[in-house]
């Protein structure tokens, strides 16, 4: 394979892991994995599980433009010899948990899937074993898709800045930002049993709501929830964990990542003015979670590595065990984020869904890898398959915000000084059925996605992020 250098260099990027198998001029027998829009080119291949029958276990695959291909039948055919590939869906496997035989597999599957490559595509039989047509083999039906590990730990994070001081103008008019932000990275722990695969429905959570501003002596609420909300997230999943007592190094943390998905954090935001003091989030967060079911690697990220969040000379530096060099110079990542939505008065007629939001996940104040470094300094100990999930993702400008709450607010805490803004002000985003939304109604679908572009390089995509509200149970 010819050897691809970025713009300018001429020649591979070792510390950015960059290699042949992100030549952008490379193509695959696979003929759907070649066409420029799709989110899975040669150069992607993230990992996933699939149901492909009632009767068989699920199947740890790679998605390669419209197919999977099955990684176990590929093993048992001797194909992936050598590679670590014990049980995939396991997390204690190597290939989960050990980059460098993540990278060596990388590139055996890139190689079996060249366009002139023939071990794989002219073995019919093994081939139509391997090679799972992502809308079923008779195009009857599409497979279930999950997660190709099942998170045991949840962890989510509070990393935009952006998101922060629009939330906290929001709450506390005169103190947006609180004073420990810009020195920890703020985080929660949340709950692993309600993730769920992208695709599952939810019914709208019920609990307590705070007593009417009216009359603060009246006792809460109580009922289905009525501010519900969404959070774009981005998800850092754990390939490496590390011992009780035994922090991770902000120099070793990315190598603990396996990789990134789409998490939608559903929030119901009046349930969580009432609950979160003092000790956070509980019920309002803790009843869903959406997860995409591809899980980005590391290695195929390597080309959208860029600059951690350059701070302001006024903000304080990190704390020794939050920086490192190497983290300054590329522990942020350039990734897209869409987040659209369809009303089940949309889909009824058939409309497409509706963009909300377009935003970028390099506005992030905080990096994975000093999350990481944070959530363990303690000794805590991470494991194989944990989600830590970035917090809402939001940029400068009001079209790149995360979540509901902040979209439909007329807040605005960087144009105006947050004194002088009421907070309580909001505009509904009208669809195009002239429906209107301030917060999400029942039978709306919430549709997240994402996507690295970079000059010289393939585009790589996530795939969907969906979940849909169904009515409170009665
Ligand atoms: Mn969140």
């Amino acid at each position: 394979m010819a050897t691809h250098g970025h713009s300018g260099s001429g020649h591979p990027d070792p510390l950015h892991g960059i290699d042949e198998t992100h030549d952008p001029n490379l193509k695959s027998w696979v003929e759907s994995a070649n066409d420029p829009a799709t989110d899975f080119p040669i150069q992607n291949l993230p990992l996933c599980l699939v149901e492909t029958s009632a009767q068989d276990p699920w199947a740890t695959a790679v998605r390669v433009g419209d197919v999977y291909v099955l990684l176990e039948p590929l093993r048992d055919a001797g194909l992936l010899k050598g590679l670590g590939i014990a049980w995939l869906a396991n997390p204690q496997s190597e290939f989960v948990e050990v980059p460098s035989i993540r990278s060596a597999c990388r590139k055996r599957l890139v190689e079996l899937l060249l366009a002139d490559s023939k071990e794989l595509r002219d073995n019919k039989e093994l081939s139509a074993r391997v090679i799972l047509p992502v809308d079923g083999a008779s195009g009857t039906g599409a497979f279930d898709e999950e997660p190709p590990i099942a998170p045991s730990n949840y962890t989510d994070f509070y990393a935009s800045i952006h998101h922060a001081t629009n939330v906290g103008s929001m709450f506390r008019p005169d103190n947006a930002l609180l004073p420990n932000y810009k020195h920890i990275p703020i985080g929660y722990h949340g709950r692993a049993s309600s993730i769920v695969p992208s695709g599952t429905s939810f019914h709208r959570p019920v609990g307590q709501t705070s007593p009417p501003d009216s009359d603060p002596s009246a006792g809460p609420g109580f009922g289905p929830c009525k501010l519900m909300d969404y959070e774009l997230e981005i998800g850092c999943i754990i390939g490496r964990g590390n011992a009780l007592g035994s922090p991770v190094s902000i120099a070793d943390a990315e190598s603990h990542i396996f990789g990134l998905c789409l998490v939608n954090d559903w929030s119901a935001r009046d349930l969580q003015k009432w609950e979160y003091v003092p000790l956070g989030p509980f019920l309002a967060k803790n009843f869903a979670t959406t997860i995409s079911p591809y899980i980005v690697t590391m290695e195929a990220l390597a080309p959208f590595r860029i600059p951690a969040y350059e701070r302001p000379a006024s903000d304080p530096r990190p704390l020794p065990y939050l920086t490192s060099d190497a983290n300054t110079a590329r522990g942020g990542f350039d990734i897209a984020l869409e987040v659209h939505l369809q009303s089940a008065e949309m889909a009824k007629r058939s409309m497409s869904p509706v963009r909300l939001s377009k935003g970028n996940f390099r506005h992030m104040y905080w990096t994975f890898a000093q999350m990481i470094a944070h959530h363990t300094v303690n000794g805590c100990n991470l494991q194989p398959g944990d989600l830590l999930a970035s917090g809402t993702i939001s940029g400068p400008t009001r079209d790149s915000r995360g979540s509901m709450i902040e979209l439909t607010w007329d807040g605005d805490p960087f144009a105006n000084p947050p004194k002088l803004v009421p907070g309580s002000q909001r505009t509904p985003i009208e669809l195009p059925t002239g429906e209107k939304r301030t917060f999400l109604a029942d039978g709306d679908t919430v549709i997240m996605k994402a996507y690295c572009e970079r000059d010289g390089y393939r585009r790589i995509g996530f795939g969907e992020c969906r979940g849909t509200v169904l009515p409170a149970r009665t």
